[in-house]
């Protein structure tokens, strides 16, 4: 006899899914013959380096690597990430006491409110943003407090706007920056500005630099943790997803404050027992190896950028050309919502970008475009926007 299934309120108080529409309509224009060219989703289209799937291939065939790892990681990894602070950013770390190895960013992202939000805690999420920082809250019983990131204040949240009571209950916020969605890069003054927020109001805060390496221009990005007083307050979450191609290895890590890591890593222990070690060991070879491959990375994300702003002017949509991440953030014109120009975009030229109301309310207005397909693609792209009448 069939039993019945109850989810948790926590599960029904998700947001709802803003992409099951542009799903649908994709199917649907793919099904009338429509070459579709996805420009929706951030994952690269280019493929990890040689040395470190072979760093893989040979970590995989020893019997050693076989076992469980370590929660925190291997110690030659967690050295390997806090060395590569040491010469990207000048930011030293113990490697024992402040980095931990995570599956992926997105897993110690989600998992670390369970370690210091308690039920009715207030969380500070940037709007729009990457939805873990909402769910992250979610699972772990807090109340999100949306922080609108604006264009006039160079997408950062105001955080002289938000309210004292709501200050006082927060215990943790988030941002992150070269940010996801809005593409715009944050000054050290903010970081600097941040932490004095933080350390008035009893507040962890927790930096997500996924996109550091993804620069332009020659304008490297800063890490939340060059800021004096950084280590003192909060944590940085880093990934090799998007600096090595790596999106679908799951590996990444947490550095910074040694109470935040123990308690992240106390979560970790009991839920997930780390990253396998030949991965683990490919993350080394990545962050050792030989650097020249993000210099390709970035060099080819800089000419689908270019490419892909000059056709987003062309069209007459307003947008800042990104100094890092792999997206472009361009306004919708007059007379339509992100979800209506997402849907004629699709209709009309086969083309899939994301409608910025997806990554929150204060995303409204806005379109997302990726720059994970080729060249060649984009100048398709490019061509069938221009024929968009609007
Ligand atoms: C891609 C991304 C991540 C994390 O990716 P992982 O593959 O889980 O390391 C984290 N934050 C933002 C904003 C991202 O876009």
């Amino acid at each position: 006899m069939a039993i019945t299934i109850r989810k948790a309120a926590r599960l029904e108080k998700l947001p709802p899914y803003l992409f099951a529409e542009i799903d649908k309509k994709k199917r649907e224009v793919a099904a009338r013959g429509v070459d579709i060219i996805s420009l929706g989703i951030g994952d690269p289209d280019l493929p990890t380096a040689p040395h470190i799937i072979k760093a893989l291939q040979e970590a995989a065939t020893r019997p050693a690597n076989h076992r469980y790892p370590d929660y925190e990681g291997l110690f030659s990894f967690r050295k390997a990430a806090t060395d590569w602070y040491k010469s990207r950013f000048n930011v030293t770390l113990d490697p024992d006491k402040e980095a931990v190895s995570l599956i992926g960013s997105k897993e110690g992202i989600a998992h670390l409110p369970l370690a210091f939000v308690n039920p009715g805690d207030v969380v500070l999420v940037p709007d729009p943003g990457y939805p873990v920082y909402n769910i992250g809250t979610i699972f772990s019983d807090g109340e999100p407090y949306f922080m609108p990131l604006r264009k006039e204040n160079g997408f950062l949240p105001d955080l002289k706007a938000i309210p004292e009571a709501v200050a006082q209950r927060a215990a943790l916020m988030w941002i992150g920056y070269p940010n996801n969605p809005t593409s715009a890069v944050a000054p050290k003054e903010f970081f600097a500005e941040a932490i004095r927020f933080a350390e008035k109001h009893d507040i962890i805060l927790c930096h997500d630099n996924a996109y550091s390496e993804v620069y332009y221009e020659g304008k490297k990005t800063p890490s939340f943790l060059e800021v004096d007083g950084a280590k003192e307050v909060g944590i940085e979450f880093h990934s090799l997803s998007k600096t090595y191609n790596m999106t679908g290895w799951r590996i990444g890590f947490a550095v910074g404050n040694a109470a935040l890591i123990d308690g992240l890593g106390k979560i970790k222990t009991n839920v997930d027992s780390g990253v396998f070690q030949a991965v683990q060991e490919a993350g080394i070879a990545a962050l050792t190896g030989d650097q020249g491959v993000v210099d390709e990375m970035r060099q080819i994300c800089q000419r689908r950028r270019d490419i892909l702003v000059r056709g987003v002017n062309a069209i007459g949509l307003a947008c800042t050309p990104p100094l890092a991440t792999f997206y472009v953030w361009a306004e919708v014109p007059k007379g339509y919502t992100s979800a209506s120009f997402t849907s004629k975009i699709l209709d009309d030229t086969g083309v899939v970008v994301t409608p910025g109301s997806g990554f929150g309310a204060s995303g409204e207005g806005y379109i997302r475009f990726s720059l994970t397909v080729d060249t060649e693609r984009l100048r398709e792209a490019v061509a069938r926007l221009q024929t968009l009448r609007l």
